[in-house]
């Protein structure tokens, strides 16, 4: 899977690298950052588990 996030929807809740800590990380002011846009499988449910708890449905995933 591919996964990114919309900068124009997050608003840096944390949620994502809170939850998913090997596949987002937080940038300079907080808002939510890929570590690596097309993570190896077994990150995938860390992907699934950031992008299904963002309250602004900002993360990205593509098949
Ligand atoms: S959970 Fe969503 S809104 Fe919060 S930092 Fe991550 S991408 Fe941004």
């Amino acid at each position: 899977v591919k996964v990114s996030i919309d900068s124009s929807r997050c608003q840096g809740h944390g949620r994502c690298y809170s939850l998913a800590p090997a596949v987002f990380e937080a940038d300079e002011e907080g808002y939510g950052r890929v570590l690596d846009p097309e993570p190896p499988a077994s990150l995938h449910e860390q992907v699934r588990l950031g992008a299904s708890n963002c309250p602004e449905s900002a993360v990205v995933v593509e098949p």
